[in-house]
């Protein structure tokens, strides 16, 4: 089967080299290049706008321009064709600085062969396929992932309603008519009561869950002694019921999202003195760096977790225990992995049974869009 040629477009402004490169794309048999040639910045740009090549091949040197602008232009424009720079033999810095500013690859000049110029071309045109697919993928997977976290919080809502309906009257009911039908019919109407309550948590904890994900993170410096200190306020009752202590080290100053953090700690701590043992529970929070990311633990002196349940517990539903034993309906967790996740971060698990548990995750110092340094600077991080 005879392919189309690969349509490919020089710019450079020196005729010498234009010869070059078409000699040695003839000396290339097994595959049909078709060559086209700019001389300037603007014939190139004319060119470009009909976005019929399939990969262009840039000099440095175009007048009054450089490559480098033509590059950035052209990947201003969206180019999604790949762009390989021809570079003057030790020009490190130029080659680089190409490669940043989203070139494929470059090619010293003085050292091209045939080979090299078809190798070259052929991995930019398949790196820019797999590229272009992964974005596909990517954004496909987004769409999806948007629709079911709408699907999601719809029917939560929706059920909400017919649910308050039964759960009212099943109460109603209770109020009413206790002990004036017999024994059972009591006992029922106790369970329905019952039932329509834990439905109601359950859709309220669906509808945090399905919440979580819906807005963008709102990163700011956030001192995490501070966080902690007004998440423990939040749970001081629940403390002082259980008789909790809760001690940490210094924490550091992070750039995350104060309202998820706070959330996080909450559902760690708060699972930390819930799932207590006989001892009073003690919880304690730490943080050290990790390459580029902090790392947080939150360490219990608890019940402790089997090893071969350690994964599954971060996933919605999940509980290792009935609502007898412990109350929950087995979210927090899965929204601690959505929170951790969505700075960028990993969440997980070290415990054995009886031995307490400790949870740690990591929150990425740098933000990843470039906006500047996310832990506090210099090496007294920790305040
Ligand atoms: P819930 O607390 O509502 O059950 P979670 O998602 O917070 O839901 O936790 C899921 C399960 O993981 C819990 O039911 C429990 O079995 C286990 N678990 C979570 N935290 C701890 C802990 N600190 N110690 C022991 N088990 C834990």
């Amino acid at each position: 089967m005879k392919h189309d040629p690969i349509r490919i477009l020089l710019v450079d402004d020196d005729e010498d080299d234009y010869l070059l490169v078409s000699e040695l794309f003839g000396e290339i048999h097994h595959i049909r290049f078709e060559l086209e040639w700019a001389r300037t910045y603007r014939e190139a740009l004319d060119a470009f706008a009909h976005r019929q090549h399939e990969a262009y091949l840039l000099d440095n040197y175009l007048g009054e321009h450089t490559g480098m602008d033509l590059l950035r232009e052209m990947v201003a424009q969206g180019c999604l064709a790949p762009i390989i720079m021809l570079t003057g033999q030790g020009d490190r810095a130029l080659d680089l600085e190409a490669m940043e500013a989203g070139a494929t690859d470059y090619l010293v000049k003085g050292r091209l062969n045939a080979d090299l110029l078809e190798r070259s071309i052929r991995y930019a045109i398949a790196h820019k396929q797999a590229e272009k697919a992964l974005v596909q993928k990517t954004e496909a997977l987004e769409r999806s992932n948007q629709e079911l976290e709408m699907f999601n919080y719809v029917v939560s809502h929706d059920l909400q309603a017919p649910l308050r309906t039964i759960g009212g009257f099943a109460s109603l009911l209770q109020q009413s008519y206790q002990g004036r039908l017999d024994a059972e019919a009591d006992r029922y109407i106790a369970f329905i009561v019952e039932g329509a309550l834990r439905m109601q948590t359950l859709i309220k904890d669906v509808l945090a869950y399905s919440r979580e994900g819906r807005h963008a993170i709102e990163r700011q410096r956030i001192d995490v002694n501070e966080v902690l200190r007004q998440t423990l306020e939040s749970l001081r009752a629940t403390l002082d019921e259980q008789e909790a202590v809760v001690t940490h080290d210094p924490l550091p100053t992070i750039e995350a999202d104060t309202t998820q953090i706070g959330r996080l700690l909450q559902n760690l701590i708060g699972n930390g003195v819930k799932f207590r043992g006989q001892a009073r529970p003690r919880v304690h929070v730490s943080a050290k760096r990790e390459g580029g990311m902090w790392c947080f633990s939150v360490q219990d002196n608890g019940i402790g977790i089997d090893r071969k349940y350690q994964d599954r517990i971060f996933e919605v539903f999940e509980r290792l225990h009935n609502e007898s034993a412990y109350e929950g309906t087995g979210i927090g967790l899965a929204i601690c992995k959505k929170i951790v996740e969505g700075h960028g971060g990993h969440i997980w698990v070290t415990s054995d049974v009886g031995q307490g548990a400790t949870f740690h995750f990591t929150i990425p110092k740098y933000l990843s869009n470039n906006n500047g340094l996310a832990g506090a600077e210099g090496d007294g991080a920790i305040s």
